[in-house]
């Protein structure tokens, strides 16, 4: 980190500066340029807070030179992490494949999507629970019932599962019927309840915010790390820009960034990240060129009658041609 005063800043102003880095154990050396005076900062910086150097009346800007996150960094672990659901199915360090519907509708319905799903060998089921719908009128979810069902159809397949939690009230409820619990966009940014999540041990696949940088996303994964949760995994769903041809715009080259970035597991979700059956495979094969752990994708036995997000899903005999054709590029 790299202080910035100006050249006529007073030597009080500077002895200030000075105190407060050394209250803190800082190294550092002040430099008299021309116009400024350089303050450069050594030593791990990633916990301490540049707005509070900031907030320094002689302080003109503060240069950034460290990230402000380390745990999720390949610098702390080289390896690529491997999240263990058990029963020999884990995300991570090869291509895995989440699908489903995306809310829970009935115990029957969910009992034919995975059968379907269980014919690819799909071993994760997805199904929303408690839906976070923008509109009030638009199907809420079948709540706890539908959990309850999801544990039902995933054990009988021998399958783990994963649903979105709607709040931080209901994590004991998630603990007890899921296998991965989902931080969905809306609420990646819900820090106390990623500071609660970081408490447990369960796997969470925490999605990217349509307002989120690539760092701000990666500072939520680290609240849940810090926390003591290392069992995270990123999905990008795509971002809101000015471009409405599609629902969100699916950010591709964030993949292989996030890969370059962090040792997490990272999967792509070319249903909400692009809203369209008709090119949610194209774009989820995509993600196996550019490095992706996995996608997750919304699947259901009859998407025109479905309860929400019919549009994306696909059907069975779109699932199939997509298996076929990630077979291939798969085995390349
Ligand atoms: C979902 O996966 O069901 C969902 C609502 O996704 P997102 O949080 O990415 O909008
Ligand atoms: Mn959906």
């Amino acid at each position: 980190m790299i202080l910035v005063m100006n050249r006529d800043c007073r030597k009080e102003e500077i002895e200030k500066v000075r105190k407060r880095l050394e209250i803190n154990g800082f190294k550092y050396d002040v430099m008299y340029g021309e116009k400024h005076v350089l303050i450069p900062i050594v030593g791990d910086l990633t916990t301490s807070d540049a707005g509070r150097f900031e907030s320094l009346a002689c302080v003109e800007k503060v240069l950034r030179v460290s990230l402000p996150y380390s745990l999720v960094t390949r610098d702390k672990k080289n390896s690529d992490s491997v999240i263990d659901l058990g029963d020999g199915v884990s995300i991570g360090g090869k291509y895995s494949i989440i699908a489903g519907p995306c809310s829970v509708e009935s115990e029957e319905n969910l009992r034919n999507i995975a059968e379907e799903l269980n014919r690819h060998n799909v071993r994760i089921l997805r199904g929303g629970t408690f839906k976070m719908r923008s509109s009030p009128y638009s199907f809420q979810g079948m709540g706890e019932e539908g959990l309850k069902i999801l544990r039902k159809i995933s054990d009988r397949f021998g399958m783990k599962c994963v649903s979105e939690i709607p709040d931080i009230g209901k994590i004991d409820c998630f603990l007890k019927y899921t296998d991965i619990i989902q931080v969905g966009a809306r609420s990646m940014n819900n820090y106390e309840m990623l500071r609660e999540l970081g408490k447990t041990k369960k796997p969470i696949l925490l999605k990217r915010s349509p307002y989120a940088k690539i760092e701000d996303f990666l500072l939520s994964a680290e609240y849940l790390i810090l926390g003591g949760n290392p069992n995270v995994i990123l999905c990008e769903r795509g971002i809101r820009t000015f471009d409405d041809s599609s629902r969100n715009t699916i950010n591709i080259a964030s993949i292989p960034l996030l890969k370059k970035k962090t040792h997490l597991p990272v999967i792509m979700d070319p249903s909400h990240g692009t809203g369209n059956r008709e090119i949610v495979s194209r774009v989820a094969l995509a993600s196996i060129p550019l490095g992706a752990d996995g996608v997750l994708i919304e699947t259901h036995t009859n998407p025109e009658e479905a309860l929400s997000d019919g549009f994306q899903s696909l059907t069975p005999e779109d699932f199939r041609l997509f298996i076929k054709k990630a077979e291939k590029f798969l085995s390349i």
